[in-house]
C-alpha cells in the first residue's frame, strides 16, 4: 500500500518563489518530512497552519529527510527538531553545511568573496554581495543531523526509502525513492533548469556531475517526480532531455563567444551570454559559465590563462 503524501508549499520571498515540503504518512499517526522550507517566523507559522489543516501537529513529525543543504530546503529543520525531537538526515557531502551552518557562515562568505573576484566581478559588486548575504543569515540555523549515503535504504515506519546521490546542484544533493514516487529536490525541476556552479562552490566539476546524475535517475522516469519547487512531473525522461539539450546549446554559445581566441574573464563571457545581470543573477550567471568552462577544460577545448581568463584552444 502506498503512503499518503501531503504537499505543503512554503512561501519564500528570497529565492525561486515557494519551495515544497512533503509530509509522508508513515503509520501510527507519524509523519516523515521531505525538506522544510526557509527558517523565517512567517514560513514557520504558515507550515504549522497548513499541517494542522491536514489534521497533524508538529510533534507528529518523527523524521526529516533533506534533499540538499540550501536554506530554502532545510532552514526550518532546527525549529521542527526542537519541538518534535525528529531525527534529521542529509547526505554526507552536504552534512557539514547543514550541521554547522551558523559556524561556517564566515568561512563560506569568504569562499564566495574569493570566487567572485576570480570570476572577474568588480570589488565594489563583491562587497555589495557580502552585505546582501547577511540578509540571508537568519534563513537557517545549524541542525544536528545524521548522514546519508548513496544507495542507502531506510525503513521508516511503514515506508521504505532509498537514497540516490545526485551531485550537481550541490555536492550532496539526493533524490529519495518511496513507493511509486521520486522526490527530486532541486536536481530536477519542472519550470527551469537548476543552477549549476554558483549554488555550491565548495567543490568543482559540477556540470559533468549534474549530467551524470540526470542519467542516474533516468531509469526511474516512469515514476511520479515530486520536485523541490513547482508541480509534480510524470514521464520525466523528456524533461531530462530538455535540460541536457539546454546545457549542450549553452556550451556551443560559450564556444562561439570564445571563438575570437582571446582570453576572457568569466564575467565577460556571462555578460555576452545573459546581458546585464542584476543582483544575485550575476552570481548565478557567472557560476553557470564557470561550470561550463570546467567541462570545456576537461574536453581540452579551453585553457585557463593570466590567473582568471579563459581562452579557446581547440
Ligand atoms: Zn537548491
Ligand atoms: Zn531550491
Amino acid at each position: 500500500m502506498s503512503s499518503r503524501i501531503i504537499q505543503i508549499p512554503i512561501p519564500n520571498p528570497y529565492f525561486e518563489g515557494s519551495s515544497n515540503t512533503y509530509a509522508v504518512e508513515i503509520g501510527e499517526g507519524k509523519l516523515l518530512l521531505i525538506d522544510t522550507g526557509i527558517g523565517t517566523d512567517d514560513a514557520f507559522a504558515h507550515f504549522r497552519r497548513d499541517l494542522e489543516s491536514h489534521g497533524y501537529v508538529l510533534k507528529d513529525i518523527s523524521v526529516v529527510f533533506l534533499t540538499h543543504k540550501h536554506s530554502d530546503h532545510f532552514g526550518m529543520a532546527h525549529k521542527i527538531r526542537e519541538i518534535s525531537g525528529a531525527r534529521v538526515y542529509v547526505h554526507e557531502d552536504d552534512w557539514n553545511d547543514v550541521a554547522h551552518y551558523t559556524e561556517r557562515r564566515d568561512e563560506v562568505a569568504e569562499l564566495y568573496r574569493k570566487t567572485m573576484l576570480f570570476w572577474g566581478i568588480s570589488p565594489e559588486a563583491v562587497q555589495m554581495f557580502s552585505v546582501m548575504r547577511q540578509n540571508f543569515d537568519a534563513l537557517a540555523h545549524s541542525v544536528p543531523a545524521e548522514k546519508l549515503c548513496d544507495g542507502q535504504k531506510l525503513k521508516i515506519g511503514n515506508s521504505q526509502f532509498a537514497v540516490i546521490h545526485t551531485p550537481g546542484h550541490t555536492q550532496g544533493s539526493v533524490c529519495f525513492l518511496c513507493d511509486e514516487k521520486i522526490f527530486t529536490g532541486d536536481h530536477l525541476l519542472p519550470n527551469y533548469t537548476p543552477n549549476i556552479g554558483a549554488t555550491d562552490i565548495t567543490v568543482g566539476k559540477m556540470l559533468s556531475k549534474f549530467l551524470n546524475s540526470s542519467e542516474k535517475i533516468r531509469p526511474y522516469s516512469e515514476l511520479e517526480a515530486l520536485p523541490g519547487h513547482g508541480k509534480s512531473m510524470k514521464n520525466f525522461a523528456s524533461r531530462i532531455d530538455t535540460i541536457v539539450q539546454h546545457h549542450h546549446e549553452r556550451q556551443e554559445k560559450i564556444l562561439r563567444i570564445l571563438s575570437d581566441r582571446k582570453p576572457h574573464t568569466i564575467v565577460e563571457i556571462a555578460r555576452a551570454l545573459f546581458g546585464t545581470m542584476r543582483e544575485h543573477h550575476l552570481l548565478l550567471g557567472c557560476g553557470e559559465v564557470h561550470a561550463h568552462l570546467e567541462m570545456l577544460q576537461e574536453k581540452g577545448c579551453v585553457e585557463l590563462r593570466e590567473e582568471n581568463r579563459f581562452v579557446r584552444v581547440d
